[in-house]
């Protein structure tokens, strides 16, 4: 049943393609006489003169997008990095074609130079536009994450480690709060950042989940966690756990690829539970190839 209601899903939600322009693709124009009234003259290609131009214009214009900024490397990614200062309004100012720009100065590189790396290699050591590189497809899923669909998953690690803290100095255990989770249902209560008010945005979803049928809560709680500094298992690297800014729910109604990694992609969260939580900011590790139902963590640059 689930499935077919995702089948279903609005076409806006399909991930944002990003292909260059493909004019060799495009349909040929008409060789209508010129305006002067002159045949037009074909080129080797088979491209008539008009269709030139309009590759001389492409051409310039850019070029001219280049010159002003919002060329290579930034713009050749999933995400822009405008959308990454966005997302980060208390710690975040500006960016170049080159380094990300923080407010107390700070300088980070967006990349580290390297071309060749592996999709493995990105999930250990992502840069910066690396973590940028994989859109998150909001709204309901239309089909499983294809093998290296794992949006979110490539973290920077110095980027977090920065903006919440280092968990193994106790610098991100000073910045937690509690926040009732679910208290109309007896949920308990959860340890979460106060860093970018992501304990004010997670008591909004509690308070969203709270109002959902029985059927539909029984997903959200109890929590199987939050704050833990750890490592994600299968790449040792930090974990969003492990910064304070993300949830597991009930692990008895979840699925996790690590727990069978042979068997395929399941799911059996509902589709009201995600949509909760991307209202306010959170992505969901069942849009991830190496999915993890019931995980969810803050990362509004990607929504
Ligand atoms: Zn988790």
């Amino acid at each position: 049943m689930r499935d077919k209601k995702r089948k279903s899903a609005a076409p806006g939600s399909e991930p944002a393609g990003f292909e260059g322009h493909r004019l060799s693709g495009s349909p040929r124009l008409s060789r209508a006489p010129s305006a002067s009234g002159q045949p037009s003259h074909s080129t080797d290609n088979g491209l008539d003169v008009s269709c030139a131009l309009i590759h001389r214009w492409v051409r310039a214009l850019t070029v001219l997008c280049c010159l002003f900024g919002a060329g290579p490397p930034a713009a050749a990614h999933g995400v822009s990095v405008d959308r990454l200062v966005r997302a980060y309004p208390d710690f975040l100012l500006s960016h170049d074609d080159h380094v990300l720009i923080w407010k107390d100065g700070t300088r980070m590189p967006l990349s580290d130079g390297r071309t060749d790396k592996s999709f493995e290699e990105k999930l250990r050591h992502a840069s910066i536009l690396d973590q940028l590189s994989l859109p998150y497809p909001k709204g309901p899923l239309r089909k499983p994450p294809g093998l290296q669909e794992d949006p979110g998953r490539l973290r920077n690690v110095a980027f977090f480690d920065k903006m919440y803290g280092d968990c193994s100095k106790g610098e991100v255990q000073r910045r937690l709060t509690r926040v009732a989770w679910l208290p109309r249902s007896g949920g308990g209560s959860v340890e979460i950042t106060t860093v970018n008010r992501v304990a004010e945005r997670l008591r909004a979803v509690s308070e969203g989940l709270d109002t959902l049928r029985p059927e539909l809560k029984k997903f959200a709680f109890p929590s199987a966690g939050t704050f833990n500094c750890r490592t994600v298992k299968d790449t040792g690297v930090r974990s969003m756990h492990a910064w304070g800014a993300a949830i597991d729910l009930n692990t008895q109604v979840a699925d996790y690829w690590l727990w069978n990694p042979k068997n395929p992609y399941r799911n059996r969260v509902p589709a009201e539970i995600v949509d909760i939580f991307e209202k306010h900011g959170f992505i969901w590790g069942g849009k991830w190839a190496h999915f993890d139902t019931m995980h969810f963590e803050y990362r509004p640059e990607l929504l």
